[in-house]
């Protein structure tokens, strides 16, 4: 049964928060008013970033609006990848084939960061080298990947074509052209992942505020005055790591960035043999439509994590369960019956030219723009912002293309609508 049914939900708390503890560890701490480094937002940039500067000496103080990992850091799919949202021939065609190389490999390498990082700072956070699959929606869709993994396979990035008549090995499902593993890809549990990275900042001492909402940067001299509702803190440099939560107290970067609502269910625990038939392998899985779905089992092999864009407007959460729970059935029939117990939603970033930037604007340090692909990514980006205040590189490839806006937009995206109803269209005509 794929019709659409009206689906009860329990919590429209992200399924990861349950495992989370809400105690100490995420408790705002006292601490002065002048550090060497303001970060905004305590997502993986911004934890990142501290915590390569603190692990280096410097003074660092964290402001976070909400709680800690309010932001899509603790609400992702926890699906660690290094794959970028244009492919291989579109960022040819729009920086070169030098630039789209350096982009491509970097963002590959930034799997590596992570892994690393996760393995030195002993953080428990369920992660699994599993790989990622790409369903193709569409024949063409399968060629694109066919012709891209041989571009990859001169870059060194290793993946298997799936033909349709094989693609029961990675997943129980017939709506499927076939599709490509990338094997350099995994998942993580996001907020156990988001706690490691916390515990790992207050260990490297790290001062952090949280409630506190920034609402305006002032330059006095040679240092950075801002204004939070805790009052004003001073620092010699800030970094900006608001991605899809970017507040007008920032417009020029506001300015910058799209907010896209993505939106996730997790079912009822049920026979992990059975979630497994649908997933053997286990991999992380994504189709190639314009409106993806993105899905995966739970860390524990007992949920299935199932999300996607399902609607360009704002939705509630029992909404979008009902919508995801429709497409879920769609692409396993077996799970129509199944329940959903968390439904949640979370904002992504995108940038005009569907690429991430980080980079330096009137002195101050920003990353931002993930795209829907940040895990890996905006950790590794925080990381290379540390590098960079401390003077020790961090010179990223994705600082070196332009971060644009357009006339008129100030950071709400009235557009997209328009844009998710046509793409909803294109997807539609590409499906045989
Ligand atoms: C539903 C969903 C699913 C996703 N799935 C995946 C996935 O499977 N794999 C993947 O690689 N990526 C995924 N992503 C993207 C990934 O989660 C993000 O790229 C990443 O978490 C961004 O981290 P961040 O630190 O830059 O931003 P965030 O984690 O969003 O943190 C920004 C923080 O800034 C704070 N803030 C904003 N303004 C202010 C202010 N004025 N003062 C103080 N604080 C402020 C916010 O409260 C927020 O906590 C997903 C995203 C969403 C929303």
């Amino acid at each position: 049964m794929t019709r659409r049914q009206q689906v009860q939900i329990m919590s429209n708390d992200p399924y990861w928060w349950e495992a989370r503890d809400r105690g100490t560890p995420y408790a705002s701490d006292g601490g002065g008013q002048s550090y060497d480094v303001a970060v905004i937002g305590s997502g993986y940039t911004g934890l990142s970033a501290a915590h390569k500067l603190a692990a280096n000496g410097v003074s660092v103080l964290v402001i976070e609006a909400e709680e800690l990992g309010f932001g899509a850091s603790t609400r992702n799919g926890g699906m660690v990848s290094g794959t970028l949202k244009l492919s291989h021939k579109e960022l040819c065609e729009a920086y070169g084939r030098d630039t789209a190389n350096a982009l491509f490999q970097e963002a590959q390498d930034s799997v590596l960061f992570l892994e690393q990082f996760i393995s030195e700072n002993d953080i428990s956070c369920d992660y699994q080298r599993t790989g990622m699959y790409f369903a193709a929606y569409a024949p063409k869709h399968y060629d694109a990947l066919a012709r891209e993994a041989d571009e990859l396979a001169a870059l060194g990035v290793e993946t298997r074509m799936v033909p349709q008549t094989e693609q029961r090995q990675k997943l129980a499902s017939d709506i499927y052209f076939g599709g490509r593993t990338t094997v350099l890809a995994g998942g993580l549990h996001p907020a156990k992942y988001h706690a490691g990275l916390v515990a790992a900042c207050r260990r490297a001492g790290v001062v952090f505020r949280t409630r506190c909402r920034v609402n305006a940067i002032k330059r006095e001299g040679t240092s950075y005055v801002l204004a939070t509702d805790g009052g004003n803190f001073r620092a010699d440099q800030v970094v900006i790591a608001t991605n899809a939560y970017t507040d007008p107290g920032m417009p020029w970067f506001r300015r910058r960035v799209i907010p896209i609502g993505s939106y996730i269910i997790a079912t009822e625990a049920m026979d992990p043999a059975m979630l497994r038939r649908l997933i053997p392998s286990a991999e992380m899985i994504q189709d190639t439509k314009r409106n993806l779905f993105y899905y995966r089992l739970s860390p524990d092999g007992t949920r299935m994590i199932f999300g996607g864009r399902t609607s360009f407007r704002p939705i509630d959460a029992s909404e979008s369960a009902s919508r995801l729970h429709a497409a879920m059935s769609k692409v396993f029939p077996s799970m129509a019956s199944a329940r959903i117990t968390n439904s949640w939603t979370g904002n992504v970033a995108f940038t005009f030219n569907k690429v991430p930037h980080v980079g330096t604007h009137d002195g101050i340090h920003f990353a931002l723009g993930c795209c829907g692909q940040g895990v890996a990514l905006m950790s590794h980006f925080g990381d290379q912002i540390g590098h960079r205040i401390l003077g020790q590189g961090g010179d990223t490839a994705f600082a070196h293309t332009r971060f644009t806006t357009k006339p008129f937009y100030s950071g709400h995206p009235w557009f997209l609508p328009v844009v998710g109803e046509f793409y909803r269209l294109l997807d539609w005509l590409e499906r045989p």
